[in-house]
């Protein structure tokens, strides 16, 4: 099945070379840097490369968020933007797209993904409870922790070994879901969350029997389950091609099957939304939806907008239809699957299968002389900045080591990967082989390489401002 994913069937002729499905209309000039030039701009950094500005990136793929490029049809719709401050019509059209593929009874609009966590978590859960996943993603997780809860990552135990092959690796696991509800109790568990796809664990699918299974564990207790959807297109897409029996069904339905056990979700409409801005809450739950929107017009806005403008609405109501075109997610997929194919035979160790949104590099595995308390993901995020130019992210323990504020030991993250997100429609096939180029003199390179420290840093999400040294 997999193996199809690299042809392209065009009016009954199979292709090899899978093209990007559009044309292009507009263009965006790269600045080209030396390496003396992004050596300089690599210690003003302080080595975080988040302190780097876009224009002094080659290749921009540290993340897939809000990266989009949009299409003519959804500049077409900015232009309908209906700006009112309450009761617009985009937001009915946002609202009515939204229902039409997620089903939920409640749409509520936000400015971005973790607004719509913050309000979530801020409505049901208190200090002391438990929030399941299957991987938190770093401001799910944050937003739990700031209500005094407990974030637990529940993924399978393939889904934490990154060579291991597993069709579905970002499944949830129902033994260690079933232990914890009987270990804190149904009453410390006010929600159950799974993200699709799982970005913190590799961007790596859920299937659709996990969710139905989860979804069966807790209706016994009575724990809603809410999807973290902000890859919801590519996971549907990973099911058609892997899970027996969706191979003929439309990735819309497959989208709203996945949808249809769930009783809300969270979204950004960053990712599969192809927008820039922009994110939602949905819910079917009547009493926490009006708590929902009490809190949204105290920090976000009136429930017809929500922090957006009438436009982002607008465009996001139109990339939600997009996003789930066929010839989009073949071209979307095959991508990511071209990069770490060559990638995984330079001899890089990859997360294993590659997802939908990125390629993740074992950082630990491609470094093994770099301790983790050194950050080897760090190492390798600055020496692809060095060589290609390219921006990366680590995903490790910068971004989820623990450090115990009474004594400041830190445990290192369960992995130490390297992220590199591509946005959607922004790059050809030849910018990507121009970081397959780069990937290979990192590689050549790698014994070089040496680990880091951290010389300051911030309590909550400390990877996003930390300064950096050579350790
Ligand atoms: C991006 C992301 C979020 C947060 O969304 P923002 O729009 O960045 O606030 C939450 N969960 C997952 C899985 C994400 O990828």
């Amino acid at each position: 099945m997999e193996k199809e994913i690299h042809q392209l069937n065009i009016a009954g002729t199979t292709f090899r070379t899978i093209i990007e499905p559009f044309k292009i209309k507009s263009v965006e000039p790269i600045h080209m840097t030396t390496r003396a030039e992004r050596q300089k701009i690599l210690e003003v950094a302080h080595y975080n490369i988040f302190f780097v500005k876009a224009e002094d990136v080659i290749i921009d793929l540290l993340t897939d968020s809000g990266t989009s490029a949009m299409s003519s049809e959804q500049w077409a719709a900015v232009m309908r933007g209906d700006e009112a401050y309450a009761g617009s019509r985009s937001y009915e059209r946002f609202e009515k797209k939204i229902k039409e593929i997620f089903g939920f009874k409640h749409v509520i609009p936000t400015h971005q993904g973790r607004a719509a966590e913050r309000i979530l978590f801020s409505v049901m859960c208190k200090p002391g409870d438990v929030v399941p996943n299957n991987n938190h993603f770093d401001t799910t997780r944050a937003n739990v922790e700031f209500q005094g809860a407990i974030a637990e990552d529940l993924v399978i135990r393939e889904g934490l070994d990154p060579q291991v092959y597993h069709p579905f690796k970002g499944n949830m696991d129902l033994e260690r879901l079933e232990n914890l509800i009987a270990k804190v109790g149904r009453e410390k568990i006010p929600l159950c969350m799974i993200t699709v796809t799982n970005n913190s664990g590799g961007g790596q699918p859920v299937s659709m029997e996990n969710i139905k299974q989860v979804k069966k564990v807790l209706s016994k207790h009575g724990i809603p389950l809410y999807l973290d959807a902000c890859r919801f297109a590519e996971n549907a897409y990973l099911i058609k091609l892997r899970e027996k029996g969706y191979q003929n069904t439309p990735v819309k339905e497959i989208a709203k099957e996945m949808m249809s056990y769930a009783d809300g979700c969270t979204m950004s409409a960053k990712k599969d939304g192809l927008a820039n801005i922009g994110g939602f809450l949905c819910t079917n739950d009547d009493h926490l939806a009006q708590q929902e929107r009490d809190l949204l017009i105290l920090t976000e806005g009136f429930p017809t907008y929500g922090g957006m403008a009438g436009r982002d609405m607008e465009a996001i109501a139109v990339g939600l239809e997009e996003v789930l075109k066929e010839d989009y997610l073949i071209y979307r997929i095959a991508e990511t699957h071209y990069l770490g194919k060559h990638l995984e035979e330079l001899g890089f160790p990859i997360m294993q299968p590659p997802g939908g949104h990125a390629i993740y590099i074992d950082a630990k595995a491609a470094l093994p002389h770099i301790h983790p308390s050194q950050y080897p993901g760090q190492a390798l995020v600055s020496e692809l900045y060095l060589t290609g130019g390219i921006r990366g992210v680590e995903i490790g323990s910068v971004m989820f080591g623990k450090v115990d504020q009474e004594t400041g030991k830190e445990t290192p993250a369960a992995m130490e990967l390297v992220r590199l997100a591509i946005p959607r429609r922004v790059y050809t096939q030849s910018h990507i082989d121009y970081v397959i180029e780069a990937c290979k003199k990192v590689w050549k390179d790698r014994e070089e390489l040496k680990g880091f420290k951290i010389t300051k840093q911030a309590k909550f999400l400390r990877h996003f401002t930390a300064h950096f040294d050579m350790a």
